[in-house]
């Protein structure tokens, strides 16, 4: 299996090199040259397997460069007893009818992130092995939440590793900065940006590039490696839970063997809804795939006119995670459905970081609406979705589920495709405590601090409160550091002491 890169089709690389590397050397994003693919029969059989052997039998496909033995350690380690709360590791709870979300916040940050980043470290210490002999690999990460925190759990005392999180200063939610800023481990950094998730991002792109300062990191034996969406490492494991969902719901008797589902993905950078979109390439039964957006709707203006925009207001959401204008992983699905036109795929990315502003031809919007269909909520549906949800299934969703599931119930209402659907809930709700229990209560607040919020919320939905996040109260500050975006490339040097 080799990769290639969506801005130069003759870079070609196994997947340990696209993993250790990150991002390919001209600014491409590493993508597979072909597809496995998996008949209903293979999709029978994974239907009787744990989670751990459905994992293993979509990831030898794609990293056929790893042993049998290491791809059994890699997972094995990544979704072993106990990391996870539920021993599904990701189930599927129907809600009602055809209505079916898919929980992928029970590993130890709470959120979906988890579900690759307890698996990158293992698979990026395995490719740097074959790859990049005992250089130490320096994990930069721009986050607008999640991410931070699953790296940071999933990188800390990895050996040969040190991981430095950059998050915006006033883009996360309280709970998530206590998650980022009480973070143990003895290789790992945290530092707040002033500016919003946006200029994080791009200045940790400028910094992978800048040749001074990979040349000074070569000289203390260290390299780059990103653990954002853009490295394959993080897509591949989220291929994964698209087909073990459909697996669930074969079990449960919610479909059959070959029927189609829907998929409705609350969305930032386009990673989750992108491994969904390999998922269907490589056979999984897939109808629409409906990507959900909060105000920060760029997405479903460029989904429904072909015109990707970001030049527009941003708005901090109380959906933090996906308060994105630059979606990185869009790239892919344009180099893919353009039929690998790494040309075009210039170009448009050209445009974007020049004029901020592309659009696609008529025919290619048209490719992608065959697939896709977009939509988003406001914050006012946020609330009012939470809120109806508990009083009417009794089911407490966070804030960017709530996104998902107002923008499924708007498509159902407009196009009246109600077959067996699959939502993603992405986060804990306790992640949100503030605009959860406000939306659950109509916006009487008590003056509370965080941990008060969350057992109030507790006290008024009786949902269980994951471990992780009660036991955040006792840990000790660990980090304060603040700094400009212009910035970050001298505080990546203090950081790492060189
Ligand atoms: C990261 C994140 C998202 C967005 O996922 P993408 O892969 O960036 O599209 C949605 N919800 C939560 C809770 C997240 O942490």
């Amino acid at each position: 299996m080799l990769y290639t890169s969506t801005r130069d089709n003759s870079v070609k690389v196994n997947a340990s090199h696209a993993i250790a590397q990150g991002i390919s050397e001209e600014g491409g994003l590493f993508v597979p040259c072909e597809f496995p693919q998996f008949s209903i029969e293979k999709i029978k059989e994974m239907a009787s397997m744990t989670y751990i052997e459905r994992a293993k039998t979509v990831l030898r496909e794609f990293l056929d460069d790893f042993s049998e033995e290491e791809l059994d350690y890699c997972v094995s380690g990544a979704y072993a007893a106990g990391k996870f709360s539920s021993d599904s590791v990701a189930p599927t709870v129907n809600i009602t009818g055809n209505e079916n979300v898919l929980e992928l916040w029970h590993g130890p940050t709470c959120a979906f992130k988890d579900m690759a980043l307890q698996l990158l470290p293992y698979l990026m210490t395995v490719s740097a092995k074959k790859t990049a002999d005992r250089k130490t690999i320096v994990i930069l990460v721009a986050t607008s939440g999640d991410t931070g925190k699953a790296a940071l759990e999933g990188f800390k005392d990895v050996e040969h590793t040190k991981i430095l999180v950059f998050y915006p200063e006033n883009g996360v939610s309280p709970m998530q900065k206590l998650q980022m800023v009480t973070q143990e481990g003895s290789n790992v950094s945290v530092c707040a940006v002033k500016g919003n998730f946006d200029d994080a991002q791009s200045a940790v792109k400028a910094i992978f590039t800048n040749d001074e300062i990979k040349e000074k990191l070569a000289q203390k034996n260290m390299m780059f490696s990103s653990a954002n969406s853009i490295n394959w490492g993080r897509l591949v494991p989220q291929i994964v839970y698209y087909f073990s969902s459909y697996c669930d719901l074969m079990n449960s008797g919610s479909i059959t063997a070959g029927d189609k589902i829907n998929v409705v993905v609350p969305t930032g950078n386009f990673g989750n809804i992108l491994a969904c979109y390999y998922a269907k390439k490589m056979g999984l039964p897939v109808k629409k795939l409906i990507c959900a957006s909060n105000s920060n709707n760029v997405l479903t203006d460029f989904l429904t006119t072909g015109t990707y925009n970001k030049n527009r207001e941003f708005y901090t959401t109380t959906s933090p995670s996906m308060d994105i204008l630059i979606s990185s992983n869009l790239e892919r699905l344009l180099y893919h459905i353009s039929g690998n036109d790494d040309k075009l795929i210039n170009d448009l990315m050209g445009k974007l970081s020049k004029d901020g502003v592309y659009s696609v031809s008529d025919s290619l919007l048209s490719d992608i609406q065959k697939t896709f269909s977009a939509g988003y909520a406001d914050e006012d549906e946020v609330n009012g979705t939470i809120k109806t949800y508990f009083d009417k299934y009794n089911y407490l969703c966070d804030t960017h589920t709530a996104v998902a599931l107002k923008v499924y119930s708007d498509y159902v209402e407009k196009t009246g495709d109600d077959i067996p659907t699959v939502i993603d809930s992405t986060a804990s709700p306790y992640k949100f405590s503030k605009s959860v229990l406000s939306a659950v209560t109509g916006g009487n607040l008590p003056e509370a601090d965080e941990f008060d919020m969350v057992k109030e919320l507790h006290d008024k939905t009786g949902a269980d409160v994951p471990k992780p996040l009660a036991s955040l109260r006792d840990k000790e500050v660990r980090f304060s550091n603040v700094c400009s975006k212009d910035d970050m490339g001298k505080m990546v040097f203090k950081l790492l002491g060189i």
